[in-house]
């Protein structure tokens, strides 16, 4: 009755109020950005009979979605994986982190204040999600320190966990806490990410029940170096979870970083 009664009023308003971008308010060319502010859908398959690209693009570890050196083939996991095999089977993105429109709409969701886009960015991670979505029981956001949230005023990866549980009729369980906030990356002094988010996040009282046995997306918005989703995902296997697989609007990787040194703006996590 809900979806019927949604869909209709949203018809409804597409007739009176041609749809604009949810970033900019510039004409919309699909359900929520411009031309300029459309996300790309990460790795789009190419046509069979199509040429190969002149620079393919650079495959994916199998594990943490980092962008694996040029030349080496899809389906090998990065050197970190390699070394230290997080808890998580996969992870899913929308795409990378460095210039373009998904990082304007996860800096504006993000740092902007704007908790409404939460929507249109849970729905474009349950296009990359797809069939395989079925393959999950219940999402789980890596929780923001509470101090943290009190200043934003909103938890984005939470936002982004329950809009993505509605899309995928999926629960949502906020089971973890972070218990120590770690300083932003790149802080002067700050030690190494991995030492920064070690035994940051812990399991809610009486929550095992709700891991136990069952398959777990994890959600963040931004996955960095990794260490805060291997953290979590790390806790959520000790409780018992059948599975883990991680889903982020982004993933920073070596040149990323290095383009966020020379950048005004907040550090992506
Ligand atoms: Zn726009
Ligand atoms: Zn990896």
């Amino acid at each position: 009755m809900r979806g019927w009664w949604r869909s209709w009023t949203a018809e409804g308003l597409d007739a009176l109020y041609p749809p604009s971008c949810w970033v900019c308010g510039a004409w919309a060319v699909d359900a929520f950005a411009c031309a300029e502010h459309r996300i790309p859908r990460a790795d789009p398959a190419p046509p069979p009979d199509a040429d190969p690209p002149p620079r393919p693009e650079r495959a994916r570890c199998i594990r943490c979605a980092l962008r694996l050196p040029r030349g080496v083939p899809a389906g090998e996991r990065c050197a970190e994986c390699r070394r230290v095999p997080p808890a998580f089977a996969r992870t899913f993105v929308c795409g990378d982190w460095g210039p373009g429109p998904l990082r304007e709409w996860v800096l504006a969701f993000k740092h902007g204040g704007r908790r409404d886009l939460a929507r249109p960015l849970a729905s474009e991670l349950r296009a990359v999600l797809g069939e395989r979505v079925a393959e999950f029981d219940v999402v789980v956001p890596v929780p923001l320190h509470p101090l943290r949230r009190l200043s934003r005023g909103y938890d984005q990866a939470q936002r982004l966990a329950s809009e993505l549980a509605e899309l995928a009729d999926l629960r949502v369980a906020r089971c973890l806490v972070r218990t120590r906030r770690t300083p932003p990356q790149g802080a002067p002094g700050a030690v190494s990410r991995a030492a920064n988010v070690r035994a940051a996040f812990r399991l809610r009282r009486f929550a095992a029940r709700s891991v136990a046995g069952r398959r777990v997306l994890l959600v963040d918005d931004v996955v960095t170096s990794g260490a805060t989703v291997r953290e979590c995902a790390t806790v959520l296997a000790r409780a018992g979870a059948a599975e883990v697989a991680v889903a982020a609007l982004a993933r920073a990787g070596d040149r990323a970083r290095a383009f966020d040194g020379c950048d005004p703006d907040p550090p992506p996590e």
